[in-house]
C-alpha cells in the first residue's frame, strides 16, 4: 500500500485514487454510514474554511486511519461545492485547496519538482538553480501580482530563475486552475438524484452558511456612494452613456464591476444607469446581476488602470493628478473618501478652535 500519510498531503496525485479504491468504502457507505461521519465533517470543514477565508483547516495525520479520512474528505468536499451549485463557492474551494498545496510544498521542499510535474509546470534545472521558459512563465503565473510581472523578474535568454517558494506559487497557479476547471464542468451536467438526496442535510446546512459568506466577499468597506468622488474613468464612461455614445464592452464591464464593488447591489445599478436615454433595463439586467454577484458567481473585480489603458477605457486626457499616484480605480475612490475625511475633520478642529474663547487671537497671532 502507498504511504497514506503522505499521500494525505498531496489529495491531487494520480496515485491516491488506487490507494483510496484499495482499502476505502464503497461510495453508499461514505455518503450514509455512521463510521464515516467524521469523513463527511472534515469535507464540510474543507468547505466552510473555503467560504470564510480561502483556506482548508489544518489537521494532524498520525496513522493511516486518519490519511485515509483525510484523502476520503477531498472527493466528498468537492461532490458537495458541485451539488450546491455554486460558481462562487467552486472558485474559492479551488483557491482554499491550491493555497493548502502551496503551503505544504513550503515545508517540504524536495516534493516541489514532482508536484510541478504532475501539475504540467515546466522547469528546467540549470547550473544557476531552477528556471522556467518565459513562454510557459506567462501561460502559468498569477501576472495580476504586482511581483509576478514578467517586467520585474529576470530574464536571460528567455529563462526566468525562480526560487523554491516561487515553485510551490506556481504549483498552486496550476492545481487552482485545475481544479476550478474540472468542477466547471461538472456544474454543467446533471447530477444524480440519489447523490443528492443522501447529502441532502449536509447541502441544507452549506446553503445559509454561503448566503452569509457572501455577504462578507466585497472587496472593502467604502460606506455610502459618493458618485463626485469617482475617478474619471468612471465619469467618463458614464457621460458617454448619457450622451447616447455606443459603449465597448470593456467599459460596460468595467463602471458596472466598480459600481457592484464600492457595494451597489444590481437594482441600485440599474437606477444609476436610469439617467441613460436608451438605457434598456430588462436587457442590461441580466448583464449587471451577473457582475454584481447576484446569480450564483462571486462578484467580479473591476479592472485596474493598467487593464483600463490597454482595454481602450481610461480617458488619457482626463487624468488627473491623483491617477499619476494609484495604480487602480478603486484606490482613487478610497483616496478620495479619505482626502474627503481629512479635509472634513481639519474643518471641525478650526471649527472648534474658532468657538473656543481667545482662539481667534491665538488663530490672528499665529
Ligand atoms: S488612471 Fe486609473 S483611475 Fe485614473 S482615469 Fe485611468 S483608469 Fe481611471
Amino acid at each position: 500500500m502507498a504511504d497514506l500519510v503522505r499521500l494525505a498531503y498531496y489529495p491531487f496525485l494520480p496515485e491516491v485514487r488506487d490507494a483510496v479504491r484499495e482499502v476505502g468504502p464503497a461510495l453508499p457507505d461514505l455518503l450514509a454510514a455512521p463510521r464515516y461521519e467524521g469523513i463527511r465533517q472534515r469535507a464540510m470543514a474543507r468547505i466552510r474554511g473555503a467560504l470564510t477565508d480561502k483556506r482548508i483547516p489544518p489537521v494532524t495525520l498520525l496513522d493511516e486511519r486518519g490519511a485515509l479520512n483525510e484523502l476520503l474528505s477531498v472527493p466528498l468536499a468537492r461532490m458537495l461545492c458541485v451539488l450546491v451549485g455554486d460558481r462562487g463557492l467552486v472558485h474559492r474551494y479551488a483557491t482554499a485547496e491550491a493555497t493548502r498545496l502551496e503551503e505544504t510544498l513550503n515545508q517540504d521542499p524536495p516534493s516541489r519538482p514532482a508536484m510541478a510535474r504532475h501539475l504540467g509546470v515546466v522547469l528546467d534545472e540549470g547550473p544557476d538553480g531552477t528556471r522556467i521558459h518565459f513562454s510557459d512563465y506567462l501561460a502559468v503565473a498569477p501576472l495580476h501580482e504586482p511581483d509576478w510581472k514578467l517586467i520585474v523578474r529576470p530574464v536571460a535568454r528567455g529563462w526566468v530563475p525562480l526560487s523554491g517558494p516561487d515553485v510551490s506559487r506556481l504549483c498552486r497557479e496550476a492545481l487552482e486552475r485545475r481544479i476550478q476547471a474540472e468542477l466547471d464542468e461538472e456544474l454543467g451536467k446533471p447530477q444524480p438524484e440519489e447523490l443528492k438526496a443522501a447529502l441532502a442535510d449536509y447541502l441544507e446546512q452549506l446553503k445559509p452558511e454561503l448566503e452569509q459568506a457572501r455577504s462578507q466577499w466585497n472587496t472593502g468597506d467604502f460606506g455610502p456612494v459618493q458618485t463626485h468622488l469617482f475617478p474619471p474613468c468612471i465619469v467618463d464612461i458614464f457621460e458617454r452613456m448619457k450622451n447616447g455614445e455606443m459603449i465597448s464592452h470593456h467599459a460596460r464591464f468595467a463602471i458596472a464591476s466598480f459600481l457592484a464593488t464600492i457595494g451597489m447591489t444590481a437594482d441600485d445599478i440599474i437606477d444609476y444607469f436610469r439617467a441613460i436615454p436608451n438605457f434598456d433595463p430588462e436587457k442590461s439586467r441580466y448583464q449587471v446581476t451577473h457582475i454584481a454577484g447576484e446569480q450564483g458567481v462571486e462578484k467580479y473585480t473591476p479592472p485596474g488602470c493598467a487593464t483600463m489603458q490597454t482595454n481602450g477605457v481610461c480617458p488619457l486626457e482626463k487624468r488627473d493628478r491623483l491617477c499619476a499616484k494609484i495604480k487602480h480605480p478603486l484606490s482613487y475612490y478610497r483616496a478620495r473618501i479619505r482626502f474627503q475625511k481629512e479635509d472634513r475633520e481639519k474643518a471641525a478642529a478650526l471649527a472648534a478652535q474658532q468657538a473656543t474663547p481667545g482662539a481667534t487671537a491665538e488663530v490672528a497671532r499665529g
